[in-house]
């Protein structure tokens, strides 16, 4: 029984041999050892062994077996050897293309494994959430996926969702306290935090006590395990119509089959034949064609910096017809710099770059005069410093005020507030220095819902150790009556300003009345019209620290004291990315929780259509289902929207028949982002438990990345499709070639080797190389493909069936020809080699000549795709040593060829080759023509 939570902090620090500094390194790897690594045990992970096994169940496998068998019985123990060689080489094939399908999954997986504040050796560091060890002290704040049990040792309104755990939907709000209860039940042990439990706001600090199988999760984990193995919607239809395509094949192999015997040809003969048909006809691997497609199409999605998180994603992405995208650190680059200081009537656009001298002696002249005379920004710098929790990194070498690089400051965390937290430190407010003064007593913190935080600090008796314009301002600020706690708020204006009663002036405290309220939210209409951030500051002071310290009771009756405009320029990649959406039928949405002022003009700084309009979330929230579907359909831009407001926008898009792709980064996102057809994350600023939520996670937090991984979809699908169109008509060809030919009064063309052959090799080898088939030119440049369209559309069926039956007759003419002129009913007879070769040779021109839907071969290159080039030239070298090697020819029952015959095969096989290029032509310039006259 685990009685952490009646253990006091210190006690529990005591017995897990720990301190608030954290473990040193020599305690972590014994720790590591005895503990193991701190992960839930998977059930469900495919070993070598279990890929090769699965191998074997494939039932072209098992007709192949049949095959084999039926070739002992009749003697034909070359043939069974043959037979069994094929058996090994394709086994070997697949196992290798699902192992590495298998390994790309795993990797994945591993990447999204979430990682983890820790402080050990007294230093704060990252590390991957399975490297914990009991004893660990973690820091955890709001959006963290609590990464194992731990028992709390420090909580500003930590409030943690533990249904995963306890089924409790309201989230708990943790305390430090011993409980002195050893029954009880873990929803109630409010100083402890389990694994997997989500932060819902709030921080804290806590100490590991369990790891791994040992926590509560653990000891419940075989019941949650088995999720993440669903098939795609495209792997499901594929099987589906494998075994529709399979039941016809065998019809087809029976009507053959019966046709051969009524012809009165050797029974056994008929029975290869039949079987060797089968294999031909079955459209063998369809479905594991599309996981290899896509597991490798991932994987190569990564290195483009879009995680994957879950398979279906990568195929739902080549449909996706929106995109919704924050717009800070997606749109933006998240380099926030102060760039104004406004109060009343007075703007003071802070110089961009100080000197080092200037930094050193705590700003220029011109600043250090406009902080004296103006108390209400140098208070406006202070909370902006305080009521904040970027860390200043800068290094005091020699007594000069600059980081390890030798710029003059740098800061850590959340980048609005490090821009603040820099900006400060350049007139001489640094950050650790201020703290030491006003330590931080209190807080609340900062959600996406209020738009605010508040801290609350205890101020010293005096003012002597404090800079002079700092110590004025206090003295003002205190002129109607000064508490030991001085409360610093900022937020968004129109979240700061409601919590104010009285602003101050640089001649003291003034009612904020109507006059001045307009006038403040003037001033922050201009400051967010020209694509700023806007910031409020505010003050108010305590005799005691509240007792109840909730939002609520603590954000009222403030004084108001300035605003900031921060700069945060646009990605430059962006602009690019947003015409590339377009041009692809996507349509990109930004929703922000900033201004609306803001949220347009950096919409039109990176060309997202807003025809000088922007929903904002108070307006989605007020709108009808209706009325919001035709906002939705109507705006690209939507301000101050909080969480809750994404979820109702995405259903409105998706009821107009959107597929929608949609960011988030905070833990409110994970409803939005579950409803989201592709529930995008931000791999550097997203809380796990978003990422959780989410189908993939973009590294880069870049918008450019989430087109780049639509393109990337849509080429994966296309090139499925490009396999399947391949494989079928081949198939289809070598069906119409054994189905027509006694009808032409000719024995069996094919041997049911030769049958194998084509199928397992000519056919198999480019077939693969179709999965890593460059995208087309026009990729990004059609509609988004609708997910209901079937795969098999008219225009594909069309082809499979007219150009296999170009392909069967080709050869089949040819061989009947040569026959013709030597009626023979011998099979090793050059007429069924011929039939054979022209078969293998058109199928290499026709594997050429789908490599693109749309351009020829030679303008997308013949190198452009090098493992089908390299296919291609290994199958005829391939095709020739059957044909002209000794042993070969006796397996395969080859004659070897004449140069001339071997000519006219190639000439003969390459007119599949020219009619598949001759109707892309044609394709191309009827488009053409009509795009011409859709243009005059
Ligand atoms: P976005 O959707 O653009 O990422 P956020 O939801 O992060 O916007 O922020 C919404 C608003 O909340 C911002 O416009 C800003 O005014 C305010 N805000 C953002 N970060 C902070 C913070 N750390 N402290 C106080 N206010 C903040
Ligand atoms: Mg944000």
């Amino acid at each position: 029984m685990n009685v952490w939570h009646q253990l006091e902090p210190a006690e529990t620090l005591q017995r897990l041999e720990s301190g608030r500094d954290g473990l040193s390194t020599g305690q972590v790897d014994p720790r590591r050892e005895t503990h193991g690594r701190n992960e839930l045990i998977e059930r469900e992970r495919r070993g070598p062994w279990t890929i090769l096994w699965e191998q074997l169940w494939e039932p072209m496998i098992w007709l192949l077996i049949v095959a084999a068998c039926v070739s002992i019985l009749i003697h034909e123990y070359l043939d069974s050897i043959a037979i069994g060689a094929i058996v090994l080489l394709n086994t070997i094939l697949g196992f290798v293309q699902d192992y590495r399908a298998e390994k790309a999954m795993a990797a994945l997986r591993e990447l999204a494994v979430p990682e983890v504040k820790v402080r050990r050796n007294g230093a704060e560091t990252t590390i991957s959430a399975v490297q914990l060890v009991p004893g660990d002290i973690v820091l955890i704040a709001a959006g963290n996926r609590v990464p194992a049990d731990c028992r709390m040792l420090e909580s500003f309104q930590l409030q943690v969702q533990e249904a995963a755990l306890t089924g409790e939907s309201q989230a708990v709000t943790k305390r430090v306290d011993a409980i002195d209860d050893p029954d009880l039940p873990l929803g109630d042990r409010t100083n402890m935090i389990f694994m997997g439990t989500d932060v819902s706001s709030g921080r804290g600090e806590a100490i590991v006590t369990e790891i791994g199988m040992r926590t509560e999760l653990g000891k419940i984990a075989d019941m949650i395990q088995g999720v993440d193995s669903q098939q795609t919607p495209l792997q499901r239809r594929l099987l589906k119509m494998g075994l529709y395509l399979a039941a016809a094949a065998l019809a087809i192999v029976a009507i053959v089959f019966v046709l051969g015997i009524l012809r009165g040809q050797d029974t056994s003969l008929m029975l290869m034949t039949a079987l060797s048909m089968a294999v031909a006809a079955v459209p063998e691997g369809l479905p594991a064609v599309a996981t290899i497609a896509l597991a490798l199409g991932a994987k190569r999605m990564l290195r483009r910096k879009a995680l994957i998180r879950r398979l279906p994603a990568v195929e739902t992405l080549g449909s996706v017809t929106v995109i919704c995208s924050d717009k800070t650190g997606t749109l933006t680059e998240n380099r926030m710099t102060l760039s104004v200081l406004r109060h009343g009537d007075f703007r003071w656009d802070l110089p961009q770059q100080l000197s080092q001298a200037q930094v050193v002696s705590g700003g220029d002249e011109e600043s250090t005069k406009v902080l004296e005379q103006q108390p209400p920004l140098t208070m406006a710098l202070l909370a902006g410093t305080l009521c904040n929790d970027a860390q200043l990194i800068s290094e005091n070498v020699d007594g000069k005020n600059v980081d390890s690089q030798g710029e003059p400051f740098a800061a850590e965390g959340d980048p609005t507030e490090a821009a603040l937290v820099v900006a400060a430190a350049q007139f001489g407010l640094t950050k650790p220095d201020l703290e030491k003064y006003f330590v931080r007593a209190g807080e609340v913190p900062f959600d996406a819902e209020r738009k605010r935080m508040t801290t609350i600090h205890k101020v010293p008796a005096s003012n002597d150790l404090l800079d002079p314009a700092l110590a004025a301002a206090i003295d003002l600020a205190g002129q109607s009556g000064r508490g030991t706690y001085l409360a610093l708020l900022k937020g968004a204006m129109d979240s700061v300003l409601p919590v104010c009663d009285n602003t101050m002036d640089s001649d003291g405290i003034h009612p904020l009345d109507d006059a001045r309220r307009s006038a403040i939210m003037n001033a922050n209409d201009e400051l967010a019209a020209d694509g700023k951030r806007v910031l409020g500051f505010a003050f108010r002071w305590f005799d005691a620290i509240p007792e109840d310290d909730s939002a609520e009771s603590v954000e009222q009756e403030f004084v108001f004291l300035a605003m900031a405009g921060l700069i945060d320029p646009p990605r430059p990649e962006v602009k690019e990315a947003v015409q590339r959406c377009r041009s692809a039928g996507i349509r990109p949405v930004m929703i922000t929780g900033d201004h609306p002022l803001t949220a347009q003009r950096i919409a039109s700084d990176v060309g997202i259509e807003h025809n000088h309009r922007a929903v904002t979330g108070r307006q989605v929230e007020e709108a009808s289902d209706e009325e919001l579907e035709q906002i939705v359909d109507e705006v690209s831009v939507f301000a101050r929207v909080a969480p809750e407001h994404k979820l109702r926008i995405v259903e409105a898009l998706q009821r107009r028949g959107h597929i929608v792709a949609m960011t988030g980064d905070g833990v409110n996102d994970a409803p939005a982002l579950k409803t989201a057809d592709i529930g995008v994350a931000m791999g550097i600023t997203g809380t796990d438990v978003s990422k959780d939520a989410s189908e993939t996670v973009l590294l880069d937090d870049n918008f450019a990345t989430i087109v780049n991984s639509v393109e990337e979809g849509r080429v994966i699908y296309d090139n499925i499709r490009k396999f399947l169109q391949y494989t079928m008509t081949s198939n289809t060809g070598e069906v119409w070639v054994m189905l027509a030919a006694p009808f032409l009064g000719l024995p069996l063309p094919l041997v049911p080797l030769q049958i194998l052959w084509i199928n397992l090799v000519t056919d198999g080898l480019p077939g693969l190389a179709m999965a890593v088939e460059p995208g087309e030119r026009n990729t990004m440049s059609r509609a988004p493909r609708d997910p209901d369209e079937p795969i098999f559309d008219a225009v594909m069926i069309r082809h499979i069936l007219g150009v296999g039956v170009l392909m069967g007759a080709v050869s089949l003419a040819a061989g009947y020809w040569y026959w013709y002129s030597q009626p023979t009913a011998q099979y090793d007879a050059a007429w069924g080699t011929i039939v054979f070769t022209v078969l293998t040779l058109s199928q290499m021109g026709h594997a050429m000549a789908v490599r693109s839907a749309n351009d020829s071969l030679f303008r997308i290159g013949l190198f452009s795709n090098l493992a089908m080039f390299g296919s291609v030239v290994l199958t005829l070298v391939l095709q020739l040593a059957v044909i002209y090697l000794p042993f070969f020819q006796q397996v395969f029952r080859t004659t070897a060829l004449s140069v001339t015959d071997l000519l006219i095969c190639v000439l003969l096989s390459s007119i599949v080759f020219w009619t598949v290029e001759a109707q892309k032509w044609y394709r191309r310039t009827k488009v053409a023509d009509r795009s011409a006259i859709k243009a005059s």
